[in-house]
């Protein structure tokens, strides 16, 4: 039985022709377990082939699937957060910052950019998760401000991207102060007869929801996102007793009331183009 012999000893292929996957091509779906193609993935607007599960992107992959040809130009790119209250817990504040920049290559916790949709122009705010848990600080309330007063003196539609844990703890009172910020300019676009939807993405939560996430003229999500003020294990104990199923969820917050509708990001486009002309003036962009 000579074939069971190894003939020659040891691996004989040198390090310098050794095959290596590349890293992220394979993607497993974290709902259905599914494994399929990184590129079949991003094909299909970031969600699963199977599952229609909605992974989780950030402000990049938002403007390219809603710019036409991903061509923008970002307002106020620059801004970032001073450190009003010394802040140190296990690090100090500053060098949080520092190093939540270097691993994001982002500034703040969200993007605000103007470009356009399916040729309407319009204005979009994105958070960013990966940037300290997408948390609200005056960087992102201020980011949010000037984008609303841009839209205000273009006279352009605004759409603000949520994906947030809430106010950001390092900022205390500085944090809270832009819920009524946001809330107070997006007023004044209201009073310019100026439409801003809300798109609620996959977790929106804490002060973010109290505040402009919850306050558009349309508020609308993707499927399955969680949406909520409080965690449920904060409410179970403050009511002393048990959450009903699917409570948080886009379809339950939508079923409650809470929402217009809830839209797959394949659609995402299409759908918002179709309001925007439902609602913009005849003689506005909105042609
Ligand atoms: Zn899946």
């Amino acid at each position: 039985m000579s074939w069971f012999i190894r003939q020659e000893k040891g691996i004989q292929t040198p390090t310098s022709q050794k095959k290596e996957s590349p890293d992220g091509l394979w993607y497993k779906c974290p709902s259905c377990k599914k494994v399929m193609l990184t590129h079949e993935l991003q094909a299909n607007y970031y969600t699963c082939l199977n599952c229609n599960y909605h992974e989780k992107i950030g402000s990049a992959e938002y403007f390219a699937i809603l710019f036409d040809n991903n061509e923008f130009e970002e307002l106020n790119p620059n801004m970032t957060s001073a450190d009003p209250l010394k802040f140190v817990d296990s690090k100090d504040y500053p060098t949080r910052i520092a190093e939540a920049q270097k691993k994001t290559g982002l500034k703040d916790a969200i993007r605000t950019a103007y470009g356009k949709m399916n040729s309407i122009d319009i204005v979009i705010a994105c958070m960013d998760f990966e940037f300290i848990g997408g948390s609200m600080g005056s960087v992102v309330g201020e980011k949010i401000a000037r984008a609303i007063d841009f839209c205000i003196e273009k006279r352009l539609p605004l759409l603000i991207i949520s994906r947030s844990g809430g106010a950001r703890m390092m900022e205390a009172g500085f944090s809270l102060m832009q819920m009524a910020k946001t809330s107070a300019k997006l007023a004044l676009l209201d009073k310019a007869g100026l439409p801003y939807i809300s798109l609620l993405t996959d977790p929106t939560t804490g002060g973010v929801t109290a505040s402009f996430a919850m306050l558009g003229d349309f508020n609308i999500a993707e499927p399955n996102a969680l949406i909520g003020f409080a965690g449920p294990r904060v409410i179970r104990e403050t009511i002393g007793r048990d959450l009903p199923s699917g409570f948080q969820t886009a379809e339950f917050v939508l079923e409650h009331g809470f929402l217009d509708f809830i839209v797959h990001r394949k659609d995402l486009k299409d759908e918002l183009t179709s309001l925007l002309k439902m609602i913009l003036p005849k003689n506005g962009n909105g042609k």
